[in-house]
């Protein structure tokens, strides 16, 4: 027991000590009788208890209770002295003091000393407990970043001083784009360490400069309480953007983070910190929704619409995350020997309420979110990965067929994605075949030859999907690195009885051969419309002829059945 000792007395001070010792008590004390050598005693050390004497010549119990309150420190104090009046006594306990016992009446002392001690250490694990309680509720524990209700305090209170002063205010909202894929692709613990990561250098950035929080999963909020222009506000944006253009290293592989951000400005854009998070938070959307790794101001209009649109994106997010969707295989045939030579992935969403949903229901709104990104990647890596275990079961060289969006194609990271998942599953670049839609690859020319040849390059396969809808000359046709023209369903549907789809694929067939071009014709459903692609020398037929798409338990028998020659 550590014992501080207000005393004149050194004998009443030793005596003390003794009565103490022989209740068994294993004794440190210190004995100190004026201003100085109570504040020294106090900062020196932390003691138990605090036993005074009244009065002493140069100092007295009220004086050393003051100073015990002054440091801050929660130390039980017992008056213990001859000469003190019940009055006196009673306003020291109202002041603050824990008991006053008669000076040798040592039989109440002793249990006085026990009973506060305890006292203080149930009120010290009480103070243990509400900091604990206070750091789960208020902040992250991934991250230790304030979360949304500590965030919208502190900036509440600096904007009610702001309120005074009008000075302007700026709210960033900060979305990852591709966390999901990576906790997807590499599992959660990895998406964790990226968390930190990525915490760690939106702090660097922020610095004591405004208030940092993590909002969300992914999704964090940073406040600037002064912003002196729109300059100022549109440097800290570009800060951040650059600073992520260094990718992330975690276990020996990089990864690389591009965010989109949403910025708003108090007071025009709000004047209270949930208006200005929700306008942020939309400008965000917007920034995403466009072109991802972008950032974008909050203007007025933006309020209504968004706010819907975000409900459903979330939706799909969700999806996403929760690993509702799925690909699908449907086979593709060699039309000489009837063989599977490949298929072609195809995905859907597994609606814990609706079942299993069509692309058509749900990939327009992914590509107009951004969300395509996430999605294909995950689609491309599922499917080289079963690609890859077919050639491992003996089914080489057994081709993928995977769908490329507008939004993926006008993406630079495409490159880096195709490449990543080809690395990771293993599969031979030869067996992989992007299929782009023929209005897609019309949008813009330039950009979309120079991304076609770099993939090419790594020895892919670039297939031209629903060809004959996009009206696109022979001369333009030429000027594309591309190896497969995918004639679409609907002229492959009345090909046997419409004169003028018949005569289209026949035009085509010719078209293909003439810039040596495989031909795949897709939509099959029929045996007169296999003799009639036949005729036209038709390379390979999809179709429910021969399969819809299945999930890849239910195709492996039927691969076994047709292995590729
Ligand atoms: P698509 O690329 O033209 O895919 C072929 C569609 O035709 C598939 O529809 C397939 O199920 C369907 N189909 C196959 N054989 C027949 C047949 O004999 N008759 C008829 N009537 N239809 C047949 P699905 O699976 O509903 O996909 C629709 C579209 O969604 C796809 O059209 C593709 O554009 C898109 N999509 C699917 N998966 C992905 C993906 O992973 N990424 C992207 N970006 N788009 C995808
Ligand atoms: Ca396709
Ligand atoms: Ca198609």
């Amino acid at each position: 027991m550590r014992v501080l000792i207000v005393e004149d007395s050194e004998d009443d001070a030793r005596l003390l000590c003794s009565e103490l010792a022989s209740a068994g008590n294993d004794l440190t004390y210190k004995q100190v009788d004026c201003v100085s050598g109570m504040r020294a005693a106090l900062q020196e050390s932390d003691w138990d208890v605090v036993i005074s004497d009244h009065a002493m010549p140069s100092f007295s119990s009220l004086e050393a209770l003051d100073l015990l309150k002054q440091s801050g420190k929660d130390i039980p104090f017992i008056i213990y002295s001859g000469n003190i009046g019940e009055q006196v006594a009673v306003s020291a306990m109202r002041n603050g003091a824990h008991d006053y016992v008669y000076k040798g009446n040592g039989a109440r002392l002793i249990p006085s000393i026990e009973r506060e001690l305890k006292n203080a250490a149930i009120r010290r694990a009480q103070k243990q407990a509400e900091t604990h309680i206070y750091r789960l509720a208020y902040h992250d524990e991934l991250t230790g970043l304030p979360k949304r209700n500590l965030f919208c305090e502190k900036v509440g209170e600096v904007l009610s001083e702001r309120s005074l002063s009008g000075a302007a205010a700026a709210m960033y909202f900060i979305d990852l784009d591709r966390l999901m894929r990576i906790n997807n692709t590499y599992g959660y613990a990895m998406g964790d360490a990226l968390i930190r990561q990525v915490a760690q250098r939106l702090k660097d950035c922020v610095g004591e400069t405004g208030i940092l929080a993590r909002v969300g999963g992914d999704k964090f909020a940073v406040f600037k309480g002064s912003i002196a222009d729109s300059r100022e506000m549109q440097t800290f944006a570009d800060h951040v953007m650059e600073s992520f253009t260094v990718p992330f290293a975690i276990d020996n592989l990089e990864f690389d983070v591009t965010l989109s951000m949403g910025i708003c400005v108090y007071p025009d854009d709000g004047e209270d910190v949930s208006t200005l998070l929700v306008n942020a938070e939309s400008a965000m959307a917007l920034a995403k929704k466009l072109w991802r790794n972008n950032y974008k101001y909050y203007v007025k209009e933006m309020g209504e619409a968004s706010s819907r649109r975000l409900v459903l994106e979330t939706s799909l997010r969700r999806a996403v995350e929760r690993g509702e969707l799925l690909v699908q295989y449907q086979p593709i045939v060699d039309v000489r020997t009837g063989n599977f030579t490949g298929a072609e992935a195809l995905v859907r969403w597994n609606h814990p309420q609706f079942g299993l949903l069509a692309p058509d229901k749900f990939i327009p709104l992914a590509d107009e979110i951004g969300l395509i990104i996430e999605i294909g990647e995950w689609v491309l890596h599922q499917a080289c990965m079963q690609t890859k275990s077919w050639h491992d079961m003996g089914f080489y060289p057994l081709s993928i067929s995977v769908n490329v969006s507008a939004v993926q194609l006008g993406q630079p990271q495409l490159l880096n994605q195709v490449a990543g998942v080809l690395t990771k599953t293993g599969l031979d670049p030869a067996c992989l075949e992007l299929e782009i839609t023929e209005s897609v690859l019309m949008q813009d020319a330039e950009a979309t030859i120079s991304m076609l040849r770099a993939l090419k390059e790594m020895g892919i396969k670039i297939s031209v999907d629903d060809f004959g809808t996009g009206f696109s000359s022979l001369s333009y046709l030429k000027r594309f690195p591309i190896d497969i023209l995918k004639i679409d369903k609907s002229f492959t549907r009345d090909i046997d009885m419409d004169p003028d789809n018949s005569a289209i694929v026949t035009a085509i067939a010719v078209l293909a051969r003439s810039l040596n071009l495989s031909v795949l014709a897709e939509g099959v459903e029929s045996q007169q419309q296999l003799d009639f692609l036949r005729g036209q020398k038709c390379d390979r037929v999809q179709g429910y002829l021969f399969s819809r798409p299945l999930n890849p338990e239910v195709l492996l028998p039927l691969m076994a059945q047709k292995r590729a020659a």
